[in-house]
């Protein structure tokens, strides 16, 4: 670590103590950024790194809600707006119980970067509440929703601050805060994207975060000259960015083999088909219930999750690929050594922050192809700006038409985050490209705009 990192971290830590992940985060962007610092004394000087650190506003606030059995409840609710250089705040709203504020500024902090990595014009923001929906009826989440929104609708609006869904928010959240939203303000703009398809939501939207992910990581391969034809495919998770990461995994012919959720993972050596696929939508979509049930349905192998274990066997099976889709920091340096071993030569973040800053240096030092997560899994807030450019204009476009955009633009990401590392000395190393590239963007239009 250079001296200008190593003293911006302790003021980093100093300020922002006891929040591990926000320093995780910043210090891997920082390192990147060291090059560029050097090169651009103009951006050292007007402090921009040191602004974007700082959120432009953190708001924090009681909900209060009533469960079935009549008993009241209190959570904390948040939303961070972090930078707004570039085009209104955008960022998922995460309803998990791990959710604190800590959690939600290193999501910001990347997703200022992602949203600019999408050419679109998005600032960062993020949220959520430490809620857990898992074992709440309808009616009870109906509820939360509707008091998280009570406070939240006067932050935010369609050329302010537009949420959309992340961990714990779905299509059935969305619809909820979003009903809240209007009654409140009498109003039916774009507020949220995640939308139902009969009330302004956008085509694709659901399938872009895994989408976008595996067209990145097929970018990835063709520096190669390689495709997916008949590679197997690591996923974890089993929830909306894996659901979808497996569907196009199939799409272009390889084999995703397991799937996981917060108890345990299935390894289904023969290959995850699109009738099994179908049965694990409708458990964890509908019926909300564990993926232990496709082990006990179709036959496959079950992991239960082992605290003892200080590596996650999930990354221990052979395989070319990996997609790790569940959360942050769920491959650590054994596990990251581990998937090499097992022949792991892509991994491809669908989650966000999920390899630690240890991992992520194995993966670079072996130069295996590796997409970080904020240009990796940036699909999905780019079709939510395609989804809030619909509906400025009051205009539904098709299937077609949004996933080629999609497409488009996951190429696009490749190629600045790829162009950029060779560009500042760091061939094949996305991980720098990508941290620069989106810094690039943001700090010439905070320069632009003076000191605000
Ligand atoms: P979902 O809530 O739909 O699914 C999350 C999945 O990950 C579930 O299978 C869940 O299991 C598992 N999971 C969550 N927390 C943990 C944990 N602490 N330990 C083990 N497993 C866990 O969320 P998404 O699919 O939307 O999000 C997954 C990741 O992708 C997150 O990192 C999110 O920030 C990121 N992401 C999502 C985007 C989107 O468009 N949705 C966009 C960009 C990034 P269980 O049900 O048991 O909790």
């Amino acid at each position: 670590m250079n001296e200008y990192v190593s003293k911006l971290m302790a003021n980093v830590k100093a300020k922002n103590p006891a929040e591990p992940e926000f320093h995780q985060a910043v210090q891997e962007v920082a390192e990147s950024l060291s090059p560029v610092l050097d090169r651009h004394p103009e951006y050292r000087k007007a402090k921009i790194l040191e602004r974007i650190l700082e959120p432009e506003r953190v708001i924090m606030f009681r909900v209060p809600w009533q469960d079935d059995q009549g008993n009241y409840q209190v959570n904390r609710g948040f939303r961070i707006q972090m930078n707004s250089a570039i085009g209104p705040y955008k960022g998922g709203l995460r309803f998990h119980p791990t959710v604190y504020l800590g959690i939600l500024k290193f999501l910001a902090f990347e997703q200022v970067f992602k949203n600019s990595l999408t050419t679109l014009p998005m600032g960062g923001g993020k949220g959520g509440a430490d809620f857990d929906p898992k074992g709440k009826s309808d009616n009870e989440v109906m509820r939360f929703c509707q008091s998280f929104m009570s406070e939240l609708f006067r932050h935010i609006g369609p050329d302010t601050d537009v949420p959309a869904g992340d961990i714990g928010v779905g299509g059935r959240e969305i619809g909820y805060l979003f009903g809240q939203y209007r009654r409140l303000r009498n109003e039916f703009t774009g507020i949220l994207t995640g939308k139902g398809l009969n009330w302004g939501g956008s085509l694709i939207r659901p399938e872009a975060t895994g989408y976008g992910a595996v067209y990145f990581a097929e970018e990835m391969l063709k520096t190669r000259g390689e495709t997916f034809k008949d590679k197997v495919a690591l996923v974890s998770g089993s929830g909306n960015v894996a659901q979808y990461t497996v569907e196009k995994l199939l799409d272009l012919g390889a084999k995703p083999v397991t799937l996981s959720d917060s108890a345990g993972f299935i390894y289904d050596e023969s290959g995850i088909t699109r009738e099994k696929l179908a049965f694990v939508l409708e458990l964890k979509n509908v019926r909300r219930g564990r993926i232990k049930e496709y082990a006990d349905k179709f036959k496959a192998k079950y992991v239960p999750v082992d605290s003892k274990l200080d590596y996650n066997p999930i990354w221990d099976i052979k395989a070319q690929c990996a997609f790790p889709s569940a959360t942050q920091n769920e491959i650590n340096a054994k596990d990251a050594a581990n998937l090499i071993k097992r022949g792991v030569y892509v991994v491809c973040e669908g989650a966000n922050m999920p390899s630690t800053l240890e991992a992520a240096k194995i993966f670079l030092d072996h130069k295996i192809l590796y997409g970080p997560a904020k240009a990796a899994n940036a699909g999905g807030v780019a079709t939510s700006g395609l989804e809030m450019s619909q509906n400025s204009q009051r205009m539904s476009w098709t299937r077609e038409e949004v996933d080629h955009k999609l497409h488009d633009i996951m190429v696009k990401i490749h190629k600045n985050c790829f162009e950029t590392a060779e560009r500042f000395d760091t061939p094949g190393n996305l991980v720098n490209g990508a941290n620069i590239a989106g810094f690039l963007k943001v700090a010439d239009a905070m320069l632009d705009q003076g000191l605000v």
